[in-house]
């Protein structure tokens, strides 16, 4: 026990370095920003493609602050009995103009009767956005990505399942390592978070790909048996 609390100190001062530092980085990369854009609109249009790609990179920089604070905080979680599938429906109009603008199509199809699990909601959207968008980067137009739920004795699944490239053998061993992507615009850190997020609801997550035909991603939540487990948990 002793152990564990050490640890949980730890990380929240991690956490605290991290919220500071992005702070420190993120107020001169939005002066640049705005400079660089003031110097854009005055200079002749044979260079905007230069500021294009400057700016391009200052908001990917950006995001892998953003992502990397949301890994590095793992702050106390408040968990709260919900359910899934409204969790889920918040999230619908979002990931529909997500799809829209890409041609694809989501598909949600809930089981009957799910039951409540504990969960943080904030961080379980972050989850399925994470995941969904994964998973619409990488199909083409007109893919379905099909969102869906089930559950038996002690445990709830949810599967988010695309019609993508894939993903071929030696790239899976890399999927879950902070800053592993393929994609010139990614941070390689949305799984990375999705897995921590998964472990702190005392979850997991599994792949199943086929080259060329897609790829389904499955989060796992167990129940706890009794209130006394979850205090323990
Ligand atoms: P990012 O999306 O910023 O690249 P992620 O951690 O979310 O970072 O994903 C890491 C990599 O895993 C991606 O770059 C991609 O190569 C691969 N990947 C994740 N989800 C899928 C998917 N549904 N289909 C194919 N490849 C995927
Ligand atoms: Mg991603």
């Amino acid at each position: 026990l002793r152990d564990e609390v050490g640890r949980m100190e730890r990380l929240s001062l991690v956490g605290q370095m991290a919220a500071s530092i992005t702070h420190e980085i993120r107020n001169p990369m939005a002066v640049i920003r705005g400079f660089v854009q003031l110097i854009q609109e005055r200079s002749p249009k044979s260079q905007h493609e230069y500021f294009r790609i400057v700016m391009e990179e200052l908001d990917r920089a950006n995001m892998i602050i953003s992502d990397f604070l949301s890994l590095a905080q793992n702050r106390e979680l408040t968990m709260e009995l919900s359910s899934l599938h409204d969790i889920i429906e918040e999230l619908i109009p979002l990931l529909n103009a997500d799809a829209n603008l890409r041609g694809q199509t989501i598909k949600v199809s809930f089981c009957n009767d799910l039951p409540l699990i504990m969960l943080n909601n904030r961080e379980i959207k972050q989850l399925l956005l994470n995941i969904a968008r994964n998973g619409m980067e990488a199909m083409g137009d007109k893919g379905v990505l099909r969102v869906s739920t089930s559950f038996n004795k002690d445990k709830v699944e949810l599967r988010i399942a695309d019609e993508g490239v894939g993903i071929p053998a030696e790239k899976m061993k890399h999927l879950f390592e902070p800053f592993f992507t393929t994609k010139t615009q990614g941070t390689g850190l949305g799984l990375p978070l999705c897995i921590s997020i998964a472990e702190r609801h005392n979850g997991r997550i599994d792949v199943e790909s086929r080259e060329g035909e897609g790829t389904t991603f499955i989060v796992t939540f167990y129940f706890a048996k009794s209130a006394a487990d979850i205090k323990s948990a």
